[in-house]
């Protein structure tokens, strides 16, 4: 049952996974009275889960995409200092580093060319990060130099956070500063009467705007504001082990899975994907298929214990890009969602974008075109889930 409101809010935010909580975040250190919403309880969603990758896009083929998603990532470790700072919590965040397997002479040509790239898309000189192509046999005591007969690339941006800790300080800002009700589900907004309208018999909670942030689930809330279904749910799985001594490695990308080791002596290991699902829980098959994987080629993984598993639903636009931003025909409802794979490198910035817009103020870095409403509305299907 939601506690009672002291609204009027400026903005109300529905749901508590990274995009929401970093929404009303960035609203609060903007000075609105902001409330969050969540239909069950803090991380219910997929960002409660273990992983908590950041990686960058390949410095190839640049685009306004890859350069936000550069200028997130960059700006990250500041972002979580401050909120470190602001509640005393830590986000088990560091910059690790990733390494991936080069396992044909095109891959090992492609990746001297994204080296060569990455001088001018990542100014190292400014920034520090780097991309390099290692020789074979590089690191072997963590990536078998079976599993990459061609070398390895070794890239200094990507970084690591613990999930389930970002959240937990994001939520303790939130609720020091704003309002965060749990158990209180958004069903709906009156534009006329500025009312969020709640599931149940709850009262409705007074806020000038809306941002829906359900993660997979707000597309059906949109789709009954719109009459446009723009996503969909895309279901995986990660498990985590134990990992003493690890936690100064870097991340792994290999056969399609990151393994991720973590500050408090875990390592992480995912993740899968399926379109089709029934549920959200974790099946012992994929735990199996995890493990089995992760260990081919990362020696140091063989014999360490599962200690928990853990599934969880993406939410995915049919459009690939996340949609943040006013709904067609609305200036008071707004959808952040869709993030995918990267929402925790991104959330922080795509926030910021989306408090400067409500609130008239000059954002610091544009969001790409891609991610806006009108790439997402009004489209064919036929070009869609490409
Ligand atoms: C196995 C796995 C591994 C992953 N690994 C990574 C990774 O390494 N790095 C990375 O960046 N991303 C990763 N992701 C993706 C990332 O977890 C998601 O993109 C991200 O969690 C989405 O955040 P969100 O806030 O949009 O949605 P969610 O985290 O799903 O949050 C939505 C919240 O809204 C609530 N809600 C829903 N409907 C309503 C409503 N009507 N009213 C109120 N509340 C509502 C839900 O209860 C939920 O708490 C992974 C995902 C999975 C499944």
């Amino acid at each position: 049952m939601a506690a009672p409101s002291t609204g009027p809010y400026d903005i109300a935010v529905a749901g508590a996974g990274i995009f929401g909580l970093s929404i009303a975040h960035a609203a609060i250190r903007a000075g609105l009275k902001t409330v969050v919403l969540e239909a069950d309880r803090v991380g219910a969603g997929s960002s409660g889960g273990l992983l908590g990758a950041l990686m960058p896009h390949m410095p190839a083929r640049w685009n306004p995409k890859k350069e936000f998603q550069f200028q997130a990532l960059s700006g990250l470790e500041g972002h979580v200092s401050r909120l470190e700072a602001e509640t005393g919590l830590s986000c088990g965040y560091r910059r690790c580093g990733r390494i991936l397997p080069l396992t044909t002479a095109d891959r090992l040509a492609h990746h001297r060319e994204r080296a060569e790239e990455s001088k001018l898309r990542w100014h190292p000189d400014r920034s520090g990060f780097t991309y390099q192509v290692e020789a074979p046999g590089s690191r072997s005591d963590w990536l078998y130099p079976e599993a990459a007969p061609f070398g390895i690339v070794y890239e200094t941006l990507a970084a690591r956070i613990s999930p389930r800790a970002y959240l937990a300080a994001l939520a303790a800002h939130v609720r020091r500063h704003g309002t965060l009700m749990e158990g209180a589900e958004v069903t709906g907004f009156d534009e006329t009467t500025r009312q969020v309208q709640l599931s149940g018999s709850a009262a409705p909670v007074a806020a000038g705007c809306l941002v829906i942030s359900g993660g997979f689930r707000a597309f059906d809330l949109i789709e009954s504001l719109t009459g446009e279904n723009v996503g969909r749910g895309e279901k995986g799985q990660a498990l985590l082990l134990e990992g003493a001594g690890l936690s100064g490695r870097p991340a792994i990308y290999c056969d399609g899975l990151y393994v991720v080791p973590h500050d408090d002596g875990t390592v992480a290991v995912g993740s899968t994907s399926d379109r089709e699902f029934t549920d959200s829980a974790p099946s012992p098959e994929r735990t199996d298929e995890l493990l089995r994987r992760a260990t081919a080629f990362c020696p140091a993984l063989a014999g360490r214990a599962v200690l928990s598993q853990w599934a969880g639903i993406r939410p995915r636009c049919h459009k690939r890009d996340p949609l943040i931003g006013p709904l067609p025909g609305s200036h008071a409802i707004h959808a952040a969602t869709g993030g995918f794979k990267i929402s925790f490198g991104i959330a922080h910035l795509v926030a910021d974008c989306l408090i400067a817009d409500i609130t008239g103020r000059e954002a610091a870095h544009r969001l790409p075109a891609t991610f806006r409403p009108d790439n997402h509305f009004g489209t064919s299907r036929l070009d869609a889930d490409g």
